[in-house]
């Protein structure tokens, strides 16, 4: 099978000495496992900080092995109660054409009640990850004014759709005019700001948000969370959910010194990891897939054909390649 593995450790942002194709020979099938071929990976954020040899919430990619993310993956064989072949299952796979793994590691899935990727997306890690920061974090009311950075990705887009699903008001930032133009027209977004060609960020978030921010779901972090913050209400709430302006970035820069901010506005700022969550996934999901088939959530994703174009599709989210959930057809 071709593999795709982690020849070396990016400092700073990755390139084509990060990643190497290779071969590799399947072993055996044993009792509990499963012989699987992947056919929608996705490429997270997240795996950039993997690729970094630090202690995380999750263990880091090693050099000379293949690297690893969220797919969903045909059965072709199986030697595992409960999965059989021709059944569909999502799961952590390696980036490999086809892999043999125990199939307690992997759910199945039900394609007739959503098209397969959405299990990478909206009813998957980044739907849920929404949901929960938004919602246990956020706890936005009727009438207040939501921000959310990142607001066209994966997470963002399903943000700022919940939020107004909770009568908020809400304001996205997003990194091209052509996002801005879809989260309002096909979104409903109240306002988007460009950060990328905004003159003052700090005034067109103002200009946006009237009535100041009063949750504001922070994506990126880096300047364009230091602009939202210096509109912040009191009594805000900010999940704090991505950092994505750093995860490339050898020396963190420093921003303005918000936390004075922070205190007197009587301001929660918290971090989480969606896994805290893993309790009430049920939940989330079972909300999300009716939200959806209510018509109240869209959804959209950007799929990028090929295995061999694994590395191009991660790297793109560090350029806003993406509208939605990032996703590889294999
Ligand atoms: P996205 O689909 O949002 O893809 C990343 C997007 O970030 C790009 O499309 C780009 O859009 C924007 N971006 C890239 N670089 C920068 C930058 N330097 N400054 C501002 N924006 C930038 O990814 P996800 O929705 O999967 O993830 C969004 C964030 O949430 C990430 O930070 C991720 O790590 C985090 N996350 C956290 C989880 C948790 O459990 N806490 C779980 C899942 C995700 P644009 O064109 O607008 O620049």
């Amino acid at each position: 099978v071709r593999q795709i593995v982690l020849a070396a450790r990016p400092k700073g942002m990755p390139n084509a000495e990060t990643f190497r194709f290779d071969e590799a020979t399947l072993p055996a099938l044993q009792a509990g496992d499963v012989l699987v071929e992947p056919a929608y990976f996705s490429v997270d954020p997240y795996m950039r900080g993997r690729m970094n040899d630090a202690k995380s919430y999750v263990p880091p990619f090693q050099v000379g092995e293949p690297l690893m993310g969220g797919a969903v993956a045909n059965v072709l064989e199986s030697k595992a109660d409960g999965i059989s072949a021709g059944d569909l299952v999502t799961g952590n796979l390696t980036w490999a054409t086809q892999a043999v793994v125990p199939a307690k590691g992997l759910k199945k899935i039900d394609a007739s009640l959503a098209p397969a990727s959405y299990y990478l997306g909206i009813l998957g890690m980044p739907g849920l990850t929404a949901y929960f920061g938004l919602l246990d974090i956020g706890n936005p009311q009727p009438g207040e004014t939501v921000v959310v950075s990142g607001a066209a990705g994966a997470v963002g887009i399903i943000v700022g759709q919940i939020a107004k699903i909770k009568g908020c008001r809400v304001v996205g930032i997003a990194g091209s005019d052509d996002k801005v133009t879809l989260l309002k027209e096909q979104f409903g977004f109240d306002e988007v700001v460009n950060y990328k060609t905004a003159t003052n960020l700090t005034d067109a978030i103002a200009e946006a948000c009237p009535k100041g921010v009063d949750v504001y779901f922070d994506n990126v972090g880096g300047d364009v969370s230091d602009a939202v913050i210096k509109n912040i209400n009191f009594h805000a709430r900010i999940p704090l959910c991505g950092q994505i302006a750093f995860y490339n970035t050898t020396e963190v820069p420093m921003g303005p010194r918000i936390q004075p901010m922070l205190l007197t506005r009587s301001v929660l700022m918290k971090g989480f990891i969606v896994g805290n969550y893993q309790a009430r996934f049920g939940e989330g999901v079972k909300q999300l897939a009716a939200w959806v088939n209510e018509g109240k959530l869209k959804y959209t994703e950007t799929t990028i054909k090929g295995f061999d174009k694994l590395p191009e599709a991660m790297l793109g989210l560090f350029s806003g390649q993406n509208t939605g959930k990032m996703i590889v057809e294999v």
